[in-house]
């Protein structure tokens, strides 16, 4: 996602003459200049539409434009807003509407009605964003001085949801076998994903990936267990398992970039001609930014490679999690996430290291080497996506990771501990109300904004369970929700 960028389009009109018009166009090249050093992706300075057709044109250009992540508009003066109607008609990427103004202050000597007629973004913007409220545009209004750090902040951040839509729109998900037997929640319709999302998930055959470890070098091994000694405290002398482990890694990496696919899915239930199911492999493959889901599920996998490229990076610490097991005392109410194997070490509070276990689920013939850590400390959030039948809900849950109150000497897999608000049991209350699976993406570096945000671009509902959030309150705003959304 390192070519990306956005757009930046100013409104105007003809009305003010040559000089006001020259001046508009050199302030907006600067502060989109001036912007890119603070954003995370260049903001390029297009053009200032003063016509229907000036409009039309760049909103075409950057429609099939594939570098375009979004266009960011902004009105220095006011420009009528009957001339952007063809043009918002046709957008087709993410729209921030950036209420901003060249200047800070309201110059007490110089102003008079030139400077009025120049910066009169207060009553541009305004115009201009009736249009879009009356078009019913999915978009983001961000409004607040273009040199403030907070503002600036916020336009990224809104950023990083749209390369989010960016990466969905191409996201390709393998999937080596089904979802596992009889679960519901990591059910989908694949159709609708690739309608509304632009997900292709497609099915490998088991088969065909022990065909692909089998093609894989010795040398090739060797090579990846010296960035396993290098990365990681090799704490098992069982080295054959942890070299199975990188095998399974180099061919699932090369089935992966062959297809084009950004995330993969197996399952325990069919590892037919593997000796282990993929544990430090998956984990070693999400830290490079591929999403995973397990047991089938290709919603999370999808999820996790999306909002793993929204994070700092475009690879940031977001990881597929699953909800294990409470700490019920009074006072130190804390959530044990953890997966089977498969927990990615972009969360890791120390150095992981790579241990050989007993996994009993599956046809596992040797114990699976995985990578055991405990996640660091941090907010961060929770988020499911779920299919409800004509739609999709996404469910997001703030949280705070601690560090794991326990050592549990015992437990052979990576964990995270945290705080679920508003609290755990009223949090699990809401989570269980609105549906939630057990598997989550969990983020320390997406926040619920961006989250919310990249749901408003894709059309998806969004639930959000905040400090604020109260079993009652949500159960109105889902039974307002479901009526709504029956009605689009
Ligand atoms: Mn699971």
């Amino acid at each position: 996602m390192k070519d990306m960028q956005f757009w930046f389009v100013v409104g105007s009109q003809s009305l003010y003459g040559e000089d006001v018009l020259k001046t508009v166009a050199v302030r907006a090249a600067e502060m989109a200049a001036e912007l890119s050093k603070a954003l995370p992706y260049p903001l390029i300075y297009k053009v200032t539409a003063k016509s229907n057709a000036e409009v039309a044109s760049v909103v075409k250009d950057a429609n099939h434009d594939d570098t375009c992540a979004g266009i960011i508009t902004w009105c220095h003066t006011f420009s009528p807003s009957k001339m952007w109607i063809n043009g918002f008609a046709n957008l087709q990427k993410p729209y921030c509407h950036f209420a901003t103004q060249y200047n800070r202050e309201i110059p007490n000597e110089e102003i008079d009605m030139d400077f009025m007629n120049l910066n009169q973004a207060a009553h541009g913007d305004r115009e201009h964003g009736f249009i879009a409220a009356r078009l019913r545009m999915p978009r983001k209004v961000i409004a607040g001085y273009w040199k403030d750090e907070s503002v600036q902040k916020r336009l990224g951040d809104w950023m990083k949801a749209a390369i989010g839509v960016a990466v969905s729109k191409e996201m390709k998900v393998m999937r080596f076998g089904d979802n596992m037997r009889e679960v519901a929640v990591t059910e989908g319709d694949k159709v609708e994903v690739q309608a509304k999302l632009g997900w292709q998930v497609n099915t490998w055959a088991t088969g065909d990936l022990v065909k692909e470890m089998n093609a894989v070098t010795e040398a090739e091994i060797d090579a990846l267990m010296a960035v396993y000694q290098a990365d990681y405290d090799m704490a098992t002398d069982k080295l054959d398992h942890v070299r199975y482990q990188a095998r399974e890694e180099i061919a699932m990496k090369k089935m992966l970039d062959a297809e084009g696919c950004r995330a993969f899915s197996n399952t325990f239930q069919d590892l037919y001609g593997m000796e282990q199911l993929p544990g430090l492999a998956s984990q070693r493959l999400m830290a490079q930014g591929y999403g995973y889901g397990g047991e089938g599920d290709w919603k999370v996998s999808a999820m996790t490679a999306i909002m793993k490229a929204m994070g700092e990076g475009g690879n940031g610490c977001s990881l597929f999690m699953e909800d294990y097991t409470y700490h019920l005392v009074p006072g130190q109410e804390y959530s044990l996430g953890a997966h089977m194997l498969e927990v990615c070490p972009c969360c890791a509070a120390g150095k992981p290291r790579i241990e050989t276990h007993h996994l009993g689920i599956g046809m596992n013939e040797k114990d699976p080497a995985r990578l055991v850590f405990e996640g660091k400390e941090g907010d961060a959030i929770v988020v499911s996506l779920i299919d409800m039948g004509g739609r999709l809900r996404l469910i997001c849950q703030d949280i705070h990771c601690v560090k794991p109150i326990l050592p549990m000497p015992n437990l052979p897999v990576a964990r995270v501990m945290w705080q679920a608000s508003p609290s755990l049991t009223t949090g699990v209350e809401c989570w269980i109300t609105a549906g939630g699976a057990h598997h989550t993406v969990l983020s320390y570096d997406v926040t619920a904004e961006m989250m919310k945000d990249w749901c408003a671009m894709l059309d998806i509902e969004f639930v959000h369970i905040t400090k604020d959030t109260t079993v009652e309150s949500l159960e109105h705003d889902l039974f307002l929700s479901d009526l709504a959304w029956k009605l689009k």
